[in-house]
Parts: structure tokens; sequence; C-alpha cells
């Protein structure tokens, strides 16, 4: 009911863009899908941009058009969903992506080794390479700028544009218990 009175709240001036920061942290599947119901008639009724943040991959693939994942505070992949979550580009937005249970393949859920970085000590070149399973030497010095890798598609990641795809995946390193 907050979460519903927040919206009221928040949409009585008509505004063209509504940002909704995890509008369904701490609900149950049920009331979250209500939420977004909400949250959904209210973009349509006022023609408004919703930009929607949150850690729920699911969630955001059900609702949202386009999706930016970020890491230690900067956009490394942004792309149309179904793209982002069909064929991930980012290495952090393929571990994202496998951390979520699926319903036709039964198999081990995967963490990222390791934690993010604190924003104020940032790692030199790609503030992802102490986590990313397909480090190599550039990774450490070099910070990787956005390009295009598919259509609407932007990574920034050194591993484009030499590859066309991510490659599978290589050895996960031994330690699974990990942050996102
Ligand atoms: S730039 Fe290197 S460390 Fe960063 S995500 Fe790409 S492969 Fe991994």
């Amino acid at each position: 009911m907050k979460q519903r009175a927040a919206m009221a709240i928040a949409t009585s001036l008509s505004p063209k863009v509504i940002i909704a920061d995890e509008p369904t942290s701490a609900l149950d599947v049920v009331v979250q899908r209500q939420v977004m119901q909400t949250l959904g008639r209210l973009q349509d009724g006022l023609g408004a941009a919703v930009v929607l943040i949150g850690h729920d991959m699911g969630l955001v693939a059900q609702f949202a058009d386009v999706v930016g994942v970020m890491y230690a505070g900067k956009i490394v992949e942004i792309g149309p969903v179904r793209r982002m979550i069909e064929a991930p580009k980012h290495p952090y937005t393929r571990l994202l992506v496998d951390s979520l249970p699926g319903i036709k393949v039964k198999q081990a859920l995967t963490g990222i080794p390791g934690l993010p970085p604190p924003l104020i000590d940032l790692p030199p070149g790609c503030s992802f390479s102490p986590r990313c399973p397909y480090a190599f030497e550039r990774c450490g010095h070099e910070v990787p700028q956005p390009q295009e890798v598919g259509p609407g598609q932007l990574a920034a990641c050194h591993l484009y544009p030499e590859h066309s795809a991510l490659p599978p995946m290589p050895e996960r390193m031994s330690d699974t218990e990990g942050q996102l």
C-alpha cells in the first residue's frame, strides 16, 4: 500500500518521466506483480517514460524495453531487453543472467566471485577485471569505452570488436560466494 501511495503522489502532477527505484523490493511476487501492473497502467495513461532501477533481472526483463547494466557506477552494457537477456555481450551481464533460476533446464545457480569495488578506490583499467573470468592483460590498465556490439546494443569491454559475440565462459574461479 505504501508503494501505491508513493506512486499516486509521484504521478499526481502528470510527470513525463517516472523514476522507479526498486519499486517492489521486499514485496512478495503477487504484490510485486500488482505494483508493476499499476506502474504500467500509469505509464500508459500518462504517456510517461519509466526509468526502472533494480537488481531483479527477471522483473526488468518483463517490464523494460531497453536495459542498461551498471557496474561500479557506470553503464557497462545497454541494449534492447531481449538481446540483453538472450545474447549479452558484457561478461558482467552474462553472469547476471546466468544467476537467474530457469524453468527449462535444472542447474546449479552460480554467483559472481568477489565483491564490487568501493567507488572511491576503483581498480585500474576495467573496474570489473578482478572478478571477470575473461580478463586479460589489457583489462588491468586500460578503461574500456562503450562501443556498438549489435543493433542498438553497446558494451564497454575489450573483447570487442575482436569478437562478434561473447566467447564460451572460461573455467570459473573457484570462489563463487560473491555478490552482484
Ligand atoms: S574489459 Fe576485460 S575485464 Fe572488463 S569486462 Fe571486458 S574482458 Fe572482462
